[in-house]
């Protein structure tokens, strides 16, 4: 099985375009040593040919050109070069995308489908809940393009094609976008997922978490590779940006310090990889030499950035 990290930012990515905090205004002026992030979404797959994608973001554009990459290279065919017309049977048209699986229906993970539109048909899995909240966007792609629905059942391990499964697993939170605000809540509407590839490895993929519960360490500590939601280092963050009301636990986002903090625990965990992923731009994470990413590679705990890719 391979992961590819396709984003690795909150909401807004980094640096947020209208926002001018500390880390945002160090990134455009260069002067803090800080990488610039898309917004979050994970490619995984099990021949390297053919991806799923946790989440559509927004920034879908580079992530796509990301994956067509070394798909050209390796196959040789007509993609990548001029457009021939369309043949049937050919590959004028091809798409490295096999699927895409939807951890919530949040604009920041939803609202690259409609930057999909161009396809022959798209196959979408999500919970009965997500599907649910993200109904407005699926029936706008569907006016483009036939969409495949494909329901996960919480809990239950479904094969995606010949070299992995995915079981979607329920967080906690019952946040909705607010565009689905009037819906009622459901324990499965916002997800992670746990991929297994074919020879037995495990990934886990746990962008938004409000808590890390014994049931979720039980499953990130069978894992192989866990990707956990590093959003903001203190509940509190958003203050900084003039939002104090907005904690990080009340966006669905376990901070990573404090009371209930989430690095103790990855800490403490024997699960070969760990790495945060989705940072929110006020995120002190983000900056390669502070003491706070010091004291998270301390601890044996990585941070994901753009681009980064590994084989379990
Ligand atoms: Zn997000
Ligand atoms: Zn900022």
């Amino acid at each position: 099985m391979w992961a590819r990290i396709l984003g690795s930012a909150a909401g807004g990515g980094f640096p947020q375009w209208n926002c001018s905090c500390r880390n945002c205004d160090g990134a455009r002026t260069g002067r803090l040593p800080v990488r610039a992030r898309t917004q979050a979404a994970l490619a995984v797959s099990g021949d390297r040919r053919g991806w799923f994608l946790v989440n559509a973001t927004p920034d879908i554009g580079a992530h796509l050109a990301r994956l067509a990459e070394p798909a050209a290279a390796a196959g040789g065919g007509s993609a990548g070069g001029e457009a021939r017309g369309s043949t049937a049977g050919g590959e004028i048209r091809r798409s490295p995308v096999r699927a895409v699986l939807l951890t919530d229906a949040e604009l920041d993970h939803t609202a690259g489908l409609l930057s999909l539109r161009e396809g022959d048909g798209l196959t979408v899995y999500a919970t009965a809940a997500v599907f649910r909240a993200a109904a407005p966007l699926l029936a706008i792609l569907g006016a483009y393009q036939p969409v495949l629905r494909r329901v996960l059942e919480p809990g239950v391990d479904t094969p995606l094609d010949g070299y992995l499964s995915v079981r979607a697993l329920p967080t906690g939170s019952t946040k909705l976008p607010r565009y689905a605000a009037h819906l009622p809540a459901d324990p499965a509407g916002v997800v992670g997922y746990v991929f297994t590839g074919r020879g037995g490895a495990v990934l886990v993929y746990l962008p938004c978490v409000p808590e890390l519960t014994p049931d979720l360490v039980t499953e990130l500590e069978a894992a192989d590779c866990a990707l956990v939601d590093g959003t903001c280092w203190t509940d509190d963050e958003m203050a900084l940006v003039g939002r104090p009301e907005k904690t990080s636990r009340s966006m669905g986002h376990a901070p990573v310090t404090g009371p209930g903090g989430t690095l103790p625990v990855l800490a403490g965990l024997a699960t070969p990889r760990r790495i945060y992923t989705h940072l929110n731009n006020t995120n002190p994470l983000l900056v390669e030499d502070s003491a706070a990413r010091r004291a998270v590679e301390a601890a044996g705990v990585e941070v994901a950035h753009d681009g980064m890719e590994f084989a379990l």
